[in-house]
């Protein structure tokens, strides 16, 4: 034990605060997290998230796809420090074929906030990215943005919180006035109101009011508008949840605020709040137990790999959570799975603007690691003892296709792409066990197809055809006495690279008759 080392790691633990945004695209998430490093001073001019954005489409080669879809397929993470905390953004691709990635990079995260479009409510990419939040019990803060646009009442939102995601809210402030008619919000926890100066809503007072029935209110925002405030603060106190710090830690109360991100209104109170009621970074999981983030011995997991962040050279990025003790440049660290030792020379940070070198780091924090093909999703690295982290969900695909090289020749190179490839952890790979000698990719987004396509040609140098399967499902089958003959209608008989056998079947009713025609066998939805 070394007592000024473990005291120096409780001290940044307790400053840390690490989350993931979570929305559906255009909520404004972009915007949010460019006003929250303008407030933490990580960059200067707002703008610079969207043109980071842009200059690394112009530099990438296989981001040619997100720049003519306009969506973001990468994610990264951006640090920045606001009073006495070390914040740290995980950003996460927004769009649905990318929902794999962005899954993992949930395990990252110890909270998340929901970004919700006043006028459009929960939307689909927002439910599935909540479920996995939901399934691991991290806190979920839910601000509502574009309260400068007509959208649905609060009550309304909250309605529809519980409806469709099943949590129950405790509103944090409370819109006075929406769309061309908001003037401000009041702060049901601090007794203040925020009030909006001028029209282009650029300067915000702040007014300390005994409760909301004080008649400033009623100076500042007429007659009208303080009725409708009063009458549903008063059904909210009435009838809504209280606040229960307990039940939000535990992810089963979401505080929401609302505000307007491109405006910059609510966005500072929104960040405060967040960052007092946040939790600091937890244990995570590994096979011998949960690891405490303040242990002296550094440990982290990998859980997402970027390749090509520079197309000069075919490097890969891994990213990696750190779980507990202290990260310096050059130490050595056990890599668990390669069973040996390595050092860490070149880790990068993923500041606002640029790749930054980083010398020490902490539980809580994302380093990325400089990766010449050692590293896979998933790995663990640890100092001291092996330990090997359980952290990440693994997924069923759900589109599927075979393939073809179109120049034989090619196939070494084939090879190698496509071992690079699923090693990423966005494709799965299947081989045939008929007569024919096939390989079959199966995916959760159809995008990643296209991607895999264009990068087996950029980096590569293969063409390939993808021809689409009509199967929708994959179960890993375990099962004593399997019969290949019973898996040819509407299903077929796979292998996985580890020669576990997987039936994929077209439609569920054929899953479903299978299943209760085998019933000693046991069908898992991901690799066992
Ligand atoms: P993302 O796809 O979630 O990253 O969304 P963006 O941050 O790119 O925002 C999508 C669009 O919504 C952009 O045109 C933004 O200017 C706009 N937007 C963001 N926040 C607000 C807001 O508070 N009010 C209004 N009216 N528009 C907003």
């Amino acid at each position: 034990m070394n007592p000024s080392l473990t005291e120096e790691i409780k001290q940044e633990v307790d400053k840390r605060r690490t989350f993931a945004i979570i929305s559906h695209p255009d909520a404004g998430k972009t915007t949010l997290t460019e006003k929250l490093l303008l407030f933490g001073g990580a960059i200067r001019l707002a703008g610079s998230v969207k043109a980071r954005k842009a200059s690394r489409h112009a530099t990438s080669d296989w981001m040619e796809i997100e720049k003519q879809r306009g969506i973001s397929v990468t994610s990264s993470v951006m640090q920045f420090d606001y009073l006495g905390h070390r914040v740290n953004i995980l950003d996460t691709p927004g769009h649905q074929d990318f929902s794999e990635d962005t899954f993992r990079t949930l395990t990252a995260a110890d909270s998340a906030v929901m970004l919700i479009d006043v006028a459009k409510g929960v939307e689909a990419q927002t439910i599935k990215l909540f479920q996995v939040c939901r399934k691991r019990g991290i806190p979920i803060f839910t601000f509502i943005n574009k309260l400068d646009r007509e959208g649905k009442s609060p009550f309304d939102l909250m309605e529809e919180l519980e409806q469709v995601l099943g949590i129950r809210s405790v509103p944090m402030n409370w819109p006075i006035g929406m769309g061309r008619e908001l003037c401000g919000v009041y702060d049901r926890m601090k007794s203040q109101v925020e009030l909006f100066q001028g029209n282009d809503h650029s300067t915000i007072e702040v007014k300390k009011v005994g409760d909301y029935n004080d008649p400033i209110i009623r100076e500042m925002a007429g007659d009208y508008l303080t009725d409708q405030l009063i009458s549903d603060l008063e059904l909210l106190d009435v009838a809504g949840d209280p606040f229960d710090y307990e039940k939000v830690q535990a992810g089963e109360l979401t505080p929401i605020f609302f505000g307007s991100a491109v405006n910059n209104f609510g966005v500072q109170t929104f960040l405060e709040n967040f960052l007092q009621l946040a939790p600091k970074p937890t244990p995570r999981n590994s096979l011998s137990g949960p690891v405490d983030p303040t242990g002296e011995k550094f440990s982290g997991y990998v859980f997402k790999i970027q390749a090509n962040m520079n197309p000069a050279h075919r490097d890969r990025i891994a990213f990696l959570r750190i779980c507990s003790g202290r990260f310096e440049r050059g130490m050595s660290v056990r890599h668990v799975r390669g069973k040996k030792d390595i050092k860490l020379s070149q880790p990068q940070q993923f500041l606002a603007q640029d790749r930054d070198i980083v010398e020490t780091a902490y539980p809580g924090d994302i380093i990325g690691l400089f990766d010449p093909g050692i590293f896979r999703i998933g790995d663990s690295l640890s100092q001291g003892s092996e330990i090997v982290f359980d952290e990440l969900p693994t997924f069923s695909p759900e589109i599927f296709a075979k393939v073809t090289v179109k120049n034989a020749l090619k196939h070494k190179q084939y090879q190698k792409g496509l071992d690079q490839l699923t090693e990423e952890g966005t494709i799965q790979v299947f081989y045939s066990t008929g007569n024919f000698d096939e390989t079959i990719l199966g995916v959760v987004g159809h995008l990643q197809f296209e991607v895999f396509e264009h990068r087996m040609k950029a980096e590569y140098g293969v063409d390939i055809l993808l021809h689409r399967m009509t199967f929708q499902f994959a179960r890993w089958i375990i099962d004593d006495k399997l019969d290949p003959s019973k898996f040819r209608i509407n299903s077929t008989l796979v292998k996985d690279k580890k020669d576990n056998y997987v039936v994929l079947f077209e439609n569920e009713y054929a899953m479903r008759t299978a299943i209760d025609k085998n019933p000693t066998a046991k069908f898992l939805e991901t690799a066992p």
